[in-house]
């Protein structure tokens, strides 16, 4: 198991947040923080800024925090500057190591035989693994979702390879 840096993404990167916890890092985001309580939350929990903000990140680096300053660019590019910038690289998703996207808590899987029954029967049956999040309790399977998501992580990988 990969260990992850827990990391604070700023208000602007709400997409890229929920992609950082399916990747596995325990992300905390809130659209609606402020500059200095994520510089407080970042030193107290010792987590790293990931941030587009010049400003913030310089703030940041002044007060001796770690910062990744990304790049305006695609999201794609986004997560590979972040996993590069963690020296993490080649990071792939493991769903058993996920976090749940929606809150950022813990996800359990199990097996289809004991998947919730508000998942429906049909799901139930075209699906292994389930994977139930501890906090808020949503559940997750590799579903058409899915699809985008891994694809999204393949071109992940292929940016990193030819770094
Ligand atoms: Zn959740």
């Amino acid at each position: 198991m990969v260990i992850r840096r827990a990391l604070i993404v700023d208000a602007m990167l709400g997409s890229l947040a929920r992609k950082l916890r399916i990747y596995g890092f325990d992300t905390v985001y809130d659209k609606d923080s402020e500059d200095s309580s994520m510089l407080v939350a970042a030193k107290t929990e010792s987590r790293t800024l990931v941030t587009c903000d010049k400003e913030l990140h310089k703030l940041a680096v002044q007060r001796n925090l770690q910062s990744i300053l990304l790049n305006k660019g695609l999201e794609v590019e986004k997560m590979v500057e972040v996993i590069s910038g963690l020296d993490l690289k080649p990071l792939r998703i493991c769903p058993e190591e996920s976090r749940c996207p929606l809150c950022n808590g813990d996800l359990i899987g199990v097996s289809n035989l004991i998947a919730p029954s508000s998942i429906p029967q049909s799901i139930r049956q075209r699906h292994q693994r389930f994977y139930i999040c501890r906090l808020c309790g949503k559940s997750y399977w590799e579903g058409s979702h899915w699809e985008k998501i891994s694809s999204f992580s393949a071109d992940v990988e292929e940016r990193l390879s030819l770094q």
